[in-house]
């Protein structure tokens, strides 16, 4: 059976399903079994979810660093208090079971902690939510899979991919992921490509197709899942598999070169991270800096907010790695597609258009300052750290931004902490409104990046992860086309460099158009550099700009990229 999706991470991958679905934490059949029983069968319980979060602390402080294990320990010591254990037993004693002794208990404190209007309490309240779940689910024999001891050859299934599931995952053994949800530029596919994992994502109804076991083959270059294929198609996959490992090691030979087109012209080739630990697979890769760090990957894979020594840490961690080397860190980018339990956020109906990313980092200066002053700190050793502000719309949030920084430096300077005086802001362009006013913006900012995931969903008014409208959200749209022309030319006019860090930084058919406008800087998933670099190279100037003009002529996206995509392939 053949399964279509949509092509998120390439490669060609074969195994067997190993798929993750939504536990049930339902336990209104469980019978009572008399006190000592539940009290038992609690106590059991709880020994079991010790050992577990200190296996899983063990993982994450070897992954990310004694900080974020930290949290996982203290929630063996919250489940610890023997007031709290006790409310528990005397729940078993009043005729409960232990799921419900624990669901009421813990619900509880979730609430009372929840309550209480302070950052700390709200935070304890999510541990409290986070240990009462993974309590029910031992309790009830749910056990969840262990991502972190996955058999080899697994073909990952899953409603989506998130930060968390990828903390801790035996990469080594998985050949593949499959989802039922998320586009090209969906978060899933950002962390399938940085893993550099074969990846279709929007299968419908996958794990109702899919089981525990079946065979699959995963094509993620076409889009295509292959559901317990025959022998022959095995042959053919496996044949698939080995040409694009051959492409693959052909590119090789670009990892030590310039990024040079061929006039001789240089541009700037950057990665794309979402943590301090990709920051060393990009390094390798060729990256000549860090174009994009996504740091609310740090803020999503955990429970609390992570405090300014945390973030200092990935900042000044990345920082090293790319010494001398240009690193362009993004401030929070959360709301939209990107929610963080734990903040708080409440509920919207239009949550893409509503209080996220600088918006709301501009409304949590207690938050966002934080993250700043780590910034500021990170960058004093290396000075090569510049600050990008997400989702601007208009000149007064770039104004109110440099307010708070210039607060931050004052108040380090007035602690004797050392911290980067000159650090650059930029912004990134990915609203209809910042490409029209990016005449304006320029003259407040150091530079632009053009956030092409996010400006083709905004101009097109097409949700970047719904499948069904997946037909309007190109970059070759020519209204989006215009809006990056506008922009490069704008940046140039006032002499900031422009840079992409959306996907279609890495599309061979966009290379030349972007070339041809002038980008200074190309920011890619770490996979996709050695074959960007390619493409920048074969290109002369006089071929880009005449396929340019062509393109431009034309007056449907699937006609500019039909036209685009024969040049490119001849
Ligand atoms: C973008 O919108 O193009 C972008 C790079 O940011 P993100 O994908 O994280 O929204
Ligand atoms: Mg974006």
């Amino acid at each position: 059976m053949i399964l279509k999706g949509i092509n998120a991470s390439d490669g060609v991958g074969l195994g067997r399903a190993v798929c993750v679905r939504e536990e049930s934490l339902d336990y209104s059949a469980v019978p009572y079994s008399g006190k000592e029983t539940e009290k038992n069968r609690l106590r059991e319980a709880v020994e079991e979810f010790n050992l577990r979060t200190s296996a899983m602390a063990g993982r994450i402080r070897e992954q990310a660093g004694p900080k974020e294990a930290e949290i996982l320990t203290g929630q063996i010591t919250m489940l610890a208090d023997p007031f709290m254990l006790s409310q528990m037993q005397e729940a078993i004693d009043g005729g409960s079971c232990a799921e419900a002794a624990a669901d009421s208990v813990l619900g509880m404190y979730a609430d009372m902690f929840a309550a209480v209007d302070d950052e700390l309490m709200r935070q304890r309240a999510t541990d409290v939510r986070d240990i009462r779940s993974r309590l029910l689910s031992i309790l009830l024999g749910a056990a969840g899979i262990d991502l972190s001891n996955l058999p080899a050859g697994t073909i990952l299934v899953a409603h989506d991919l998130t930060p968390s599931m990828t903390v801790g995952l035996n990469k080594e053994n998985v050949s593949g992921i499959v989802t039922e949800t998320g586009g090209r530029t969906s978060h899933s596919a950002i962390l399938a490509r940085a893993l550099r994992l074969p990846a279709v994502l929007s299968i419908p109804k996958a794990l109702e197709l899919i089981q525990d076991g079946d065979g699959l083959i995963v094509d993620g270059g076409e889009g295509v899942v292959v559901l317990n294929p025959d022998a022959r198609t095995r042959a053919e996959y496996l044949s698939k598999q080995e040409d694009y490992q051959n492409t693959v090691a052909a590119l090789e030979v670009f990892r030590d070169k310039p990024t040079v087109d061929a006039d001789g012209k240089y541009y700037h080739l950057y990665a794309n991270i979402g943590s301090a630990a990709e920051a060393a697979d990009a390094a390798k890769s060729g990256a000549e800096g860090i174009g994009l760090f996504r740091t609310e990957f740090l803020f999503m894979d955990r429970t609390s907010v992570p405090d300014e020594t945390v973030q200092y840490e990935a900042y000044h961690a990345v920082s090293k790695i790319m010494a001398g080397k240009e690193v362009i860190i993004r401030t929070l980018d959360v709301g939209g597609d990107k929610a963080i339990e734990y903040l708080g956020m409440e509920k919207e109906d239009n949550p893409f258009l509503g209080h996220r990313a600088i918006r709301y980092c501009l409304d949590r200066p207690d938050l966002y300052k934080v993250q700043l002053r780590a910034l500021l700190r990170a960058g004093a050793e290396e000075k090569n750290i510049k600050i990008m502000l997400p989702l601007v719309t208009c000149v007064e949030e770039v104004r109110a931004a440099r307010e708070l920084l210039e607060q931050c430096k004052k108040e380090l300077a007035a602690a004797n902490i050392p911290y980067d005086k000159d650090i650059k802001l930029g912004i990134m362009i990915e609203t209809p409104a910042a490409a029209l006013t990016a005449d304006v913006l320029a003259k407040g900012c150091d530079f632009f990046s053009i956030g092409t995931n996010d400006l083709t969903q905004y101009i097109m008014a097409v949700d970047r992860g719904n499948a069904k409208v997946e037909k309007l959200y190109s970059h070759f749209q020519p209204a989006v086309l215009r809006a990056i022309r506008n922009v490069i030319s704008a940046g140039k006019r006032v002499g900031i460099p422009v840079g992409m860090c959306g996907e279609a930084a890495a599309d061979p058919c966009m290379i030349p158009l972007l070339m041809c406008w002038g980008l200074d800087e190309f920011s890619v998933s770490a996979s996709s550099i050695l074959s960007s670099r390619a493409q920048i190279y074969r290109w002369h100037e006089k071929d880009f700009c005449h396929l340019t003009d062509e393109a431009m002529g034309l007056s449907t996206a699937s006609g500019v990229a039909g036209y685009l995509k024969a040049s490119v392939d001849q």
